[in-house]
């Protein structure tokens, strides 16, 4: 294509509609006719970025190989996309005014006044213009955070309105996502609220061109014309979008409203090629028919709110597809476990075929992992540590197995007479806490014969990370002694990104964080390896003991 083209997506009636999975889904399908796309995250909130916000608040904070800490949804991207996303793809309120009022304080604006039109509004177009302007795509989808009518989406809705007018007639689209809701007691879908929501959006002179209805009903044609009129877009451009079992879904149920299809008319695309969903496909059939089960334990401490460890979720979901196995994920709060007798622990744990411990900041709950890792460690049970996991796997073998009774991180107790987690080389308390981490991707030697090893199938990778501290090395020799070993190393730093214990069936730590790399067609080595292992112990507990002897 010559040029650029961009679609803005824009959320109405309320929040969570799912206007990442609907931005993420539209770029698959035209990814799958063959169109090099990608999809950016505009927030309004004036965080700089979510690295300092509590998973409490937006869900797991999500990370990109060149090291931005960014929202959940640029992980959908990667899932659906399978192509990475960068700093440029995700883009916040703070960010926009630190840029512009940097820029005021080196006299940049030459005396003018600075105003939110036009300063901060050339900002947002610009950071949206930045990724067309790369060369490297056809199509940029730009996902604007909020609802329509909140305060702090105003600036970015005008951007929208300022561009449309910019880059002229078939260059961009609206797709704004609304909610039908159902009325059980008149057994009706309604459409007041999209129309409403759309004369908010022309409020601010912005005309949608799509309208993608979410609702739990199907809506009939004359409901979609009823939409339409109200609305102004024709019938074809009211795209149904009905509530899916696995967002995974998603794409197709698009395919089949022709969501695509309207898209690159509207953008006067001339056909590309018919969508090629084939391998997206055969994942679904896996999903949705399992040949095995397994139920994984994933203990951390912010389990009520299952965004928190979304990407973890999902690419637990990836790799079970591989295997074609249920996996039953027990969500166990670390903090429960804390006070378990032995009894009510085995209980907890004691039907698990995986334990999981997750990453995270902070003391509270760390006893309760180090509990679940003594638990997965005696009792042979396949276990994968991510970031914190693997820290929290370090100082129970310390504790437990080389008796070093005290030991811990130094996150956690300063005063440790074996602080075995201690902080990197260039962290220090009084730092900053945003961006400060070591963030990002870095590579990692792999020792061959590892478990890792069989995992990756290679020596070499590299893993996106996000931690202040790190294996202490002065005790590694006395680690391996006593059967645990560091499997994985940075090159350059010499810090451990991997340690195992060979003698348990399948006991992996990790530094990084694999999760974030995991995607619909790439599904994760290391959690293929995980399940594999869950599936294989399975099978042999349930294997019948033969006896061979002749007595
Ligand atoms: N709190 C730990 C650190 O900063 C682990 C971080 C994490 O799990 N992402 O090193």
């Amino acid at each position: 294509m010559s040029h650029t083209k961009y679609v803005f997506v824009t959320g109405g009636v309320a929040s969570s509609l799912g206007k990442g999975i609907i931005s993420a889904s539209l770029g698959k399908l035209l990814q799958a006719r063959g169109l090099r796309v990608t999809i950016q995250k505009l927030d309004p909130y004036i965080n700089i970025d979510p690295g300092t916000l509590n998973p409490y608040e937006h869900g797991e904070c999500y990370v990109t190989e060149d090291g931005a800490e960014t929202d959940l949804d640029l992980g959908h991207y990667e899932r659906f996309l399978n192509t990475n996303t960068s700093r440029a793809n995700s883009v916040t309120t703070g960010r926009i005014y630190q840029t512009v009022i940097d820029r005021e304080r080196k006299g940049d604006y030459l005396g003018k006044t600075v105003q939110v039109i036009p300063h901060i509004t050339d900002e947002i177009k610009q950071r949206i213009r930045q990724l067309g302007e790369t060369g490297n795509y056809d199509i940029v989808i730009t996902e604007i955070g909020g609802t329509v009518g909140d305060i702090e989406s105003l600036p970015y809705v005008e951007s929208v309105r300022q561009l449309k007018y910019e880059l002229g007639q078939h260059n961009s689209i609206v797709i704004h996502l609304t909610l039908i809701p159902y009325l059980k007691t008149s057994g009706e879908l309604k459409t007041k609220p999209t129309q409403n929501s759309v004369k908010m959006l022309l409020e601010s002179g912005v005309q949608p061109d799509i309208l993608a209805c979410r609702t739990e009903h199907s809506l009939n044609d004359e409901l979609k014309q009823k939409i339409a009129l109200f609305c102004n877009v024709t019938p074809e451009s009211v795209i149904e979008s009905i509530d899916a079992d696995t967002i995974y879904d998603v794409p197709l149920l698009m395919k089949k409203e022709q969501l695509d299809k309207v898209v690159l008319k509207k953008l006067n695309i001339e056909q590309y090629n018919d969508t090629d969903l084939t391998r997206w496909g055969e994942f679904l059939y896996k999903l949705r028919n399992p040949i095995s089960k397994i139920k994984i334990g994933l203990v951390g401490k912010y389990v009520e709110l299952k965004d928190a460890y979304k990407s973890i979720a999902e690419a637990i979901i990836h790799a079970s597809a591989y295997h074609q196995c249920k996996v039953e994920v027990e969500w166990i709060h670390s903090e429960d476990l804390e006070n378990l007798s032995d009894e009510a622990l085995h209980q907890t744990l004691g039907g698990l075929n995986g334990i999981l411990v997750a990453p995270g900041f902070g003391a509270r709950g760390i006893e309760g992992k180090i509990k679940a890792i003594q638990f997965a460690r005696e009792h042979k049970i396949p276990f994968l540590g991510i970031c914190l996991g693997m820290q929290c796997a370090v100082i129970e073998f310390a504790r437990h197995v080389i008796g070093w009774a005290d030991a811990n991180s130094t996150e956690f107790d300063p005063s440790s007479s074996y602080p075995v987690i201690g902080f990197m080389e260039g962290q220090s308390t009084g730092m900053h806490k945003g961006g400060t981490m070591r963030l990002g991707a870095y590579c990692c030697q792999i020792k061959a014969g590892s478990h890792a090893y069989q995992a990756y199938g290679k020596n070499e990778i590299s893993e996106r990370h996000r931690h202040r501290y790190e294996f202490n090395n002065e005790y590694l020799a006395d680690f391996k002694k006593h059967g645990m070993t560091a499997t994985g190393h940075n090159p350059e730093k010499s810090l451990v990104e991997i340690v195992e214990i060979p003698s348990h069936p399948w006991f992996v730590g990790v530094q990084f964080h694999p999760e974030y790399k995991s995607t619909v067609m790439n599904p994760h080595p290391l959690f293929i390896g995980f399940i594999q292992a869950a599936l294989s112990v399975k099978k042999e507990k349930q294997a019948p003991v033969v006896n061979n002897s002749k007595e």
